[in-house]
């Protein structure tokens, strides 16, 4: 991850260390104003949707959230998020389909998340730990802070080192690396944290972890993790570890941390939960490995060893071992097409998940997932309430389900609710898109696919949209009622200001 954070950056010495040791207050003048930063974020943002690795998988995404927004209460709880960042910060995950281990923060509140990442975890504490460093990088101003560092650059100049950086710093054998110049690569050293930053983001990290309940031995294990693959002189496996070196005082720092946090014994009750989040954790450490196209020999080594799966577990790791091990054997077997091997390893997870709601769910939505790869429609299509749906993944999933059962009208009554809440859902619009073309609501569609480019951020594709709805609504006046037409009339003017506020932001920055 890290590389955009300004982790870009290969060595953290190359970042000026601050003369105190203690880092300047918020809000002094080596601050880019929140606005500014945010602006820069959703640039870099709308390049990253576009990105071909950019992948928006709601269950992984629910599944981040639910660690992700305890973070955030956390972070506000303890006064570590300014109002102000929490209001003008987009606080969003992209996940990267990448197999290297990063996470990196990006300006304006975006955070990036490898698969890699999600897959060799081995707790949701350990993912915990990660996020709440990432998040106080974006808390503390970190990367403000870096940004002005650089501002005899143009910011525009900065977005691109950034995404220069983001596309070097991804697995050596992803095909984007190869066509990033040195340029970027070399500026990677000015966008780097410092070493006092990196202590100040463990540190901060730590509290806000511990706030929001997490087991902060997470912390340890990532540690851990991380200096075996220093140890290893890793090959890129871990570009986390570049863009956030260890040295002997985070370590220490870190370890003097967890005596004090003097670890409690769990109560039963206690125990039981954390098996809970743990057979969730071991089915969604599987999706993200089967997600990352890992390959046909992984794959198949991934449905061979769930095959060779006999016993019904004996013990509560077993359990939650199996699940893990089924949920991706399944998935596997789907994505190599052979769905008798899928529906047969999916049949074995329910007695597993008995009484894990979360995991329940998660078992209900891959047995979907399954059919609707294998291209046909899923029985549950014939009773399922999309009222009842609540979670993203649930919502999205079932839209797709009762879409290929060609009952459009349903899933746009949903999704219509569902993107007024969540106007920046884009894969919710995309898909209300569909659902209006299967009712021939032709405008309606091309309006829905437009709003889905504006929640990405491009906002000149957008804007051809709206207009092509215009033109069509002109050449058919019976194509939208009233109400339709002005709902366009008015998204297009704001996009079309959108689009002009950005070609002159250009236009003084170059
Ligand atoms: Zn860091």
């Amino acid at each position: 991850m890290a590389p955009a954070q300004a982790c870009l950056a290969q060595s953290a010495t190359a970042a000026p260390p601050s003369m105190s040791g203690a880092l300047p207050s918020m809000g002094d003048s080596s601050e880019l104003p929140a606005a500014a930063e945010r602006r820069m974020g959703d640039r870099i943002a709308a390049s990253i949707y576009r990105d071909p690795d950019y992948v928006d998988d709601p269950v992984l995404g629910d599944y981040l959230q639910s660690i992700w927004q305890p973070l955030m209460k956390a972070a506000r709880a303890r006064g570590e998020l300014q109002d102000e960042l929490d209001e003008r910060f987009a606080w969003a995950l992209f996940l990267i389909r990448d197999r290297s281990i990063n996470a990196f923060a990006l300006p304006g509140g975006y955070l990036g998340v490898h698969l890699g990442l999600i897959g060799a975890v081995n707790t949701p504490d350990e993912l915990a730990a990660v996020l709440a460093h990432e998040l106080s990088h974006v808390t503390q101003r970190h990367i403000s802070r870096l940004m002005t560092q650089q501002n005899r650059q143009a910011p525009w100049m900065i977005a691109a080192m950034i995404l220069g950086a983001l596309a070097a710093s991804k697995s050596p054998d992803a095909a984007t690396a190869a066509i990033v110049g040195g340029q970027a690569v070399a500026a990677q050293g000015q966008l780097n944290f410092s070493r006092d930053m990196e202590r100040e983001a463990d540190r901060i990290g730590f509290g806000v972890m511990q706030g929001a309940g997490f087991d902060s031995r997470g912390v340890a294990e990532m540690f851990e993790k991380l200096q075996q693959a220093s140890r290893l002189n890793d090959n890129g496996a871990f570009p986390y570890l570049r863009s956030h070196p260890l040295n002997t005082q985070r370590i220490a720092e870190a370890q003097s941390r967890l005596q004090l946090a003097a670890a409690a014994t769990p109560s039963p009750e206690g125990r039981a939960d954390a098996d809970r989040a743990q057979l969730l954790h071991a089915m969604m450490a599987a999706r993200a490995r089967v997600l990352a196209v890992p390959g046909v020999d992984a794959l198949r080594a991934m449905l061979a060893e769930a095959q060779r799966r006999t016993d019904p577990p004996a013990t509560a790791a077993a359990r939650i071992r199996d699940a893990g091990v089924l949920y991706g054997g399944a998935l596997a077997a789907a994505q190599l097409r052979d769905f008798a091997g899928a529906r047969s390893l999916w049949r074995q997870l329910p007695p597993l998940t008995e009484g894990v709601v979360r995991a329940r769910q998660a078992v209900e939505l891959l047995g979907i997932e399954i059919d609707l790869l294998a291209g046909v429609v899923p029985p549950s299509a014939a009773t399922a309430d999309l009222a009842q749906a609540t979670t993203r993944a649930e919502v999205l999933t079932v839209s797709r389900s009762l879409t290929a059962a060609r009952r459009g009208r349903e899933v746009s009554d949903r999704l219509q609710t569902w993107v007024t809440a969540h106007p920046g859902d884009a894969m919710a619009w995309q898909m209300l898109a569909v659902a209006y073309g299967q009712q021939n609501q032709t405008v309606r569609a091309i309006r829905a696919d437009a709003e889905s480019r504006v929640a990405q951020r491009d906002y000149p594709a957008a804007l051809d949209r709206f207009k092509a709805a215009q033109a069509m609504m002109r050449s058919q006046p019976g194509s939208a009622d009233h109400v339709e037409g002005s709902i366009i009339d008015t998204r297009a003017r704001q996009v079309e200001s959108l689009v002009k506020a950005q070609a002159l932001e250009d236009k003084v920055n170059r």
